[in-house]
Formats: structure tokens, sequence, C-alpha cells
């Protein structure tokens, strides 16, 4: 089970808490990150594989593996109140997820029910 994570600025940290406290929900799982979550998440202690960083092509490169059937969930803690540069990265990567029916959480919630729902599913290693 391969999954992205990505948190703008404005949401790493509420993303490295939620995988923190939401481990036993990764276990089994491959983490796929964007360069500067990857770092922070590290930092937590805890093992990601790294792509370039947001800006400078990292959401492209998540949403490449997305279309050719290689990431099973995205989580994308998006910051709605920030202004981004590469905002049709962000959107190109979203539309990708829809157009490959993968799925795709935006925020804490949504993310929490999607793990959930593939642990149930046994897409996840207890
Ligand atoms: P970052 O990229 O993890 O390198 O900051 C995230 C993003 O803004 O897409």
């Amino acid at each position: 089970m391969k999954i992205a994570l990505i948190a703008h600025d404005g949401k790493k940290a509420e993303l490295v808490s939620f995988v923190l406290q939401n481990r036993s929900l990764f276990t089994g799982t491959d983490i796929f990150s964007t360069a500067t979550t990857g770092s922070h998440m590290e930092d937590a202690g805890l093992s990601v594989h790294k792509v370039l960083s947001g800006p400078r092509g990292g959401d492209a490169q998540i949403a490449a593996m997305v279309a050719q059937g290689q990431m099973d969930l995205v989580i994308f803690f998006r910051d709605p109140l920030g202004k981004h540069a590469h905002e049709p990265d962000i959107q190109m990567l979203m539309r990708i997820c829809d157009v490959h029916n993968v799925p795709l959480a935006t925020n804490p919630a949504g993310a929490k029910l999607l793990l959930i729902g593939l642990k149930a599913g046994g897409h996840l290693e207890e």
C-alpha cells in the first residue's frame, strides 16, 4: 500500500501529529512525501520516500505516480488560507486523483476515515 502524504507549510505540524497519533493505521504502508513535508516527518522519527519539494515539482511527481497506478491513497493537508505559487500543480494532483479514482483526503477527518476504511477492507496490514 503506497500512501502520499503532503502538507502545506501551515499544515505540516498538523500532518506530523496526525501520523504520530494514528501510527497503527500506517503499519505496512510505504509513505511518499514532498521534500519539506518529508523532512518534517523524518524529524519526528518517521520513515518516508521523498520526492521534490512541492513548489519545485513534487506535487507533479506524486500526480505522475497516481496516473501510473503507483499510488493507493493521497493525503494532502492543504492550507485553505494560504496562496501558493504552484497552485496549478496542486489542482492538477487533485484532478489526476479524480481521473484515476484514487482516494484523496485534504483534512484529518477525511484522512482518518479513509485509513480506517482501507484497514477494514483488508488493504492495510494489522
Ligand atoms: P513541501 O511541498 O512538502 O516540499 O513543502 C508541499 C506542497 O506545497 O505541495
